[in-house]
């Protein structure tokens, strides 16, 4: 008996609290690195002051009515947690909040377990048998393998073109009606190329399609492809936005926020590539930091292009920082600062490169990007090892090219290493 009038202290009902009051300053906020901070937090009811991780698969009605309530979608609430959950919640309206600073628009996110889980959705959800997806032809490999494997399987089939060349663009515009989709990535997977966002969503929109954009590689600090005429952003939020490596995710965005609400949600929850609770906190809890980890990210990066470039070892450097990039300028239009990442290419071929990656002392030889740590890879002997000379030619992965996401270290320890190693 004392134990239930106990339990009646400690449980503290959040009665009419739900929807919770969106009391975060987000809405007066001038600075993104605020926004990053606040952006998307609502308080607790319990008052806790991080989101806590929402770990329920289902949640509860008072009545029956709230339950008819919340299935028709009178009443806003949380139902089951492939649907939505409020820890995820947080992180989505965190990135949308971050995507439409000061562009007067709003726009809704939906979580997803992957980058690619995101993907997906948006391409089952918006294109259908008989429809094309054009694309420049460098892209992250499992965006090329959906697009150029998975899809036609459901009669859904890619053009892919250099993308950098306009008038070519629109000449396969003009000339296929059945291109439905035109889906960029820029900076892109892992040749580092950009595309110019608004001149080709202005043929998009001219030819009356739909323009996606996967912004992995800038993140919303760098680059708002919602200032163009995108309708759809994804994310890998594996990568700088949760920016520790310690969860995978990904996110679509959408401008339509009705639409988003509707059709894409109704099929996000239908195919389960939802994201969970305790993945979304780590997310979360690594944007706070983002500005921050941008800024110091893509000056060690600048740097460090300088350096390598210097080095007698050294042919090329790959960095859309540097004028010798042949996106430099495209870069430059749409980006705050160049990015993170960079490659370059040894005079010593293959074994030099696998020399040079084996005597690594701080730096971490691994493949991915946006962690805090610098990582390096080298493509011919890791992730293109099995891959045909003619086909990494084609990307322009030569036996001697290391491909780097320079990291927030202290920018002398960043290039002690690399000059030791390449010695
Ligand atoms: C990593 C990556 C993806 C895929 O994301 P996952 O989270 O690994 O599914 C998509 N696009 C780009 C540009 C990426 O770097």
């Amino acid at each position: 008996m004392q134990l239930s009038s106990k339990l009646k202290v400690f449980i503290p009902m959040p009665d009419n609290n739900f929807p919770p009051k969106k009391d975060s300053p987000a809405e007066v906020l001038t600075g993104w690195g605020s926004l990053a901070v606040h952006g998307g937090h609502v308080k607790d009811p319990m008052y806790a002051h991080l989101v806590p991780i929402y770990a329920s698969s289902t949640y509860v009605f008072d009545s029956a009515e709230q339950g008819m309530r919340r299935f028709d979608g009178t009443e806003e609430g949380f139902i089951y947690s492939r649907w939505g959950n409020p820890t995820i919640k947080e992180a989505e309206d965190k990135i949308a909040a971050l995507e439409t600073f000061q562009l007067g628009i709003e726009a809704k996110g939906i979580l997803h377990a992957s980058g690619m889980a995101a993907i997906s959705t948006l391409m089952l959800a918006t294109l259908k048998p008989g429809d094309k997806i054009i694309s420049h032809f460098s892209l992250y490999g499992g965006t090329n393998e959906l697009i150029t494997k998975i899809l036609p399987g459901l009669q859904i089939t890619p053009v892919i073109i250099d993308m950098r060349d306009l008038q070519k663009t629109e000449d396969a515009l003009k000339a296929d009606p059945a291109i439905r989709m035109l889906y960029i990535e820029t900076p892109a997977n892992p040749t580092i190329q950009c595309v110019d966002i608004d001149e080709l969503t202005k043929l998009a929109k001219k030819y009356n399609l739909i323009a996606a954009c996967d912004n992995t590689f800038a993140t919303p600090y760098l680059q708002q492809p919602f200032k163009y005429a995108v309708d759809y952003v994804v994310h890998s939020t594996t990568k700088f936005l949760n920016g520790h490596g310690t969860a995978i995710g990904g996110i679509l965005l959408g401008k339509d926020v009705e639409l988003m609400k509707t059709t894409m949600t109704k099929v996000h929850r239908t195919l389960g590539g939802n994201s969970n609770a305790f993945d979304a906190f780590l997310l979360i809890q690594g944007m706070k930091t983002l500005e921050v980890r941008m800024e110091r990210h893509c000056h060690n990066a600048m740097e460090v292009a300088a350096f390598l470039e210097n080095h007698p070892a050294v042919a090329k450097v790959n960095y859309t920082g540097l004028d010798s990039h042949p996106d430099h300028y495209t870069a430059m239009k749409q980006m705050r600062h160049p990015g993170a990442m960079l490659s370059f290419e040894l005079k010593s071929g293959l074994k030099g490169g696998i020399d040079f990656m084996n005597k690594l002392k701080m730096c971490v030889r691994t493949v991915s990007l946006g962690t805090c740590d610098t990582l390096l890879s080298h493509p011919a002997s890791m992730t293109h090892y099995s891959v045909p000379k003619e086909e990494k030619e084609k990307y322009g992965i030569t036996d001697g090219l290391i491909r780097m996401n320079v990291g927030i270290e202290n920018l002398q320890d960043i290039i002690n290493d690399l000059r030791q190693s390449l010695s």
